[in-house]
């Protein structure tokens, strides 16, 4: 067993590192929040440095780096900002890693190459107002017509539309006897007639935050269909895994980032004559913490070698979603504590993590959701 990352991987780390200091420093991340503006400038430094290619197919430009390089990358990138993180996840994974395992000949040529150039961004269309963790019982038809299909329906919580050019949308195009047949993938055109996007107000991820979606008779050619019609929700089950992965490594980062930020004041704010983190009851949160975030970190990794060996199963996905999810949760709250009255100023960026971290025990599978799955493995 070796715990150790190659030299390629913590130069790697190195580089990226350096790349985002520059580019997404932690007040570029606040303003982005502070005015919900996407942060762009960061995101397309990302695509110029080839960031967008690690994973990628060398025959589509990329390096074909493994699952453990694709794990650093998204810690990294959450540990200056999140919701950065969170936008280039959704491109790689709805517009890479979805196109290349499912895509035709033709649409990896035609979408690959844009991905990796950052000209593409992708978002996800899964939960309905009436499906959320039973996400299969969606109701969104695509039709048959000439030789396409029509969409009508509702999405809800469809992050980052307004910013997508593509939207993996999953409809329902025909009825089996299990509701996870007759599913099917597209990959929708985000600007074609039909399709009205209104942005929902949250608590937290408000750089680029989440929209509600309506489908009113929205024309696709077939050849917008991504995989087997009909046996989609297979696909959509392996895009889960991977999302798990991607924004557990996110979340990781993230919550590395509210950690340093709680141990750096703990050492220099003082009360009663001493540094804050002096008093037991500080240090001992400090400590706790950092177990966390070891274990989070030990999971994310486990998982992302479990991946590139073809060995994770359903519930290694769920306990590195629900353990990853719920310490950011625990380790913002944590240090929101730690800074006293300053952590609930939105002038410190302790809030942000607090408001943000609060959708890593809901979205993607809710921490419930994530218990089931795990009891279920143990034949329960
Ligand atoms: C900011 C934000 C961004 C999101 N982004 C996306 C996105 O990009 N694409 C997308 O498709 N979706 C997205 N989601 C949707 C997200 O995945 C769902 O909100 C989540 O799966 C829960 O569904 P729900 O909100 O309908 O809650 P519900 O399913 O209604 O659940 C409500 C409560 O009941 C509990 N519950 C439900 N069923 C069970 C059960 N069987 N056992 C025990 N407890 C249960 C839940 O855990 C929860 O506590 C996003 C959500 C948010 C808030």
């Amino acid at each position: 067993m070796d715990f150790a990352f190659t030299r390629e991987q913590e130069t790697l780390r190195e580089h990226l590192r350096s790349l985002l200091d520059d580019v997404c420093p932690p007040d570029y991340a606040a303003r982005c929040d502070a005015e919900g503006r996407p942060p762009r400038e960061a995101y397309q430094a990302l695509a110029k440095h080839g960031w967008f290619g690690l994973v990628l197919p060398v025959e589509y430009g990329g390096t074909g780096g493994s699952a453990i390089d694709l794990a650093i990358m998204l810690e990294e990138i959450g540990r200056h900002f999140e919701e950065l993180a969170m936008w280039v996840f959704r491109t790689l994974t709805y517009g890479g890693y979805a196109v290349m395992q499912h895509g035709t000949p033709e649409q990896k040529a035609a979408l690959l190459p844009k991905v990796l150039s950052g000209e593409l961004s992708f978002c996800f269309g899964l939960t309905e107002p009436a499906s959320g963790s039973d996400a299969a019982a969606l109701t969104t038809r695509a039709t048959r017509s000439g030789d396409g299909y029509v969409i009508n329906g509702q999405k809800v919580f469809t992050s980052g539309m307004d910013i997508s050019d593509y939207c993996l949308l999953v409809t329902r195009t025909s009825t089996g006897e299990k509701k996870q047949q007759g599913i099917t993938n597209f990959l929708v055109d985000t600007k074609l007639p039909g399709i009205e996007v209104r942005k929902i107000e949250t608590l937290g991820q408000r750089a680029i935050g989440t929209t509600q979606v309506f489908y009113n008779d929205v024309k696709v050619p077939a050849s917008a269909v991504l995989g087997e019609v009909d046996r989609g929700w297979q696909a959509v089950d392996s895009y889960l895994w991977y999302e798990r992965l991607c924004l557990s490594a996110a979340r990781t980062g993230a919550a590395q980032a509210a950690f340093e930020y709680a141990l750096d004041y703990a050492k220099t704010r003082k009360q009663f004559g001493r540094p804050i983190g002096q008093f037991q009851a500080i240090a001992h949160k400090l400590a706790d913490m950092k177990v966390m975030l070891d274990v989070s970190r030990m999971l994310v990794y486990r998982f992302a070698w479990l991946m590139s060996q073809g060995q994770a199963t359903r519930s290694d996905a769920a306990v590195l979603k629900l353990y990853t999810g719920e310490t950011y949760k625990a380790v913002s709250d944590l240090g929101l504590q730690i800074l006293g009255g300053y952590g609930y100023c939105m002038e410190y960026p302790m809030q942000r993590f607090f408001r943000d971290s609060r959708l890593a025990v809901i979205g993607g599978g809710t921490s419930e959701i994530q218990r089931n799955i795990i009891a279920r493995g143990l034949g329960l």
